[in-house]
């Protein structure tokens, strides 16, 4: 029975985090709205 300290293996549980992230609803992703430059529902991230 080896209760190595090193070989510490448990970081936790893996947790599965959700994107937060998603491909904006209006520019589609792209941050680019037609009306201008950056898209004003991501403000140009592509995400929201
Ligand atoms: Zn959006
Ligand atoms: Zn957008």
């Amino acid at each position: 029975m080896t209760d190595d300290p090193d070989d510490s293996d448990d970081r936790g549980p893996l947790v599965d985090i959700a994107p937060k992230r998603w491909l904006c609803c209006h520019c589609g992703g792209t941050g680019v709205d037609s009306y201008g430059p950056t898209c004003e529902h991501c403000e140009g991230l592509g995400f929201c």
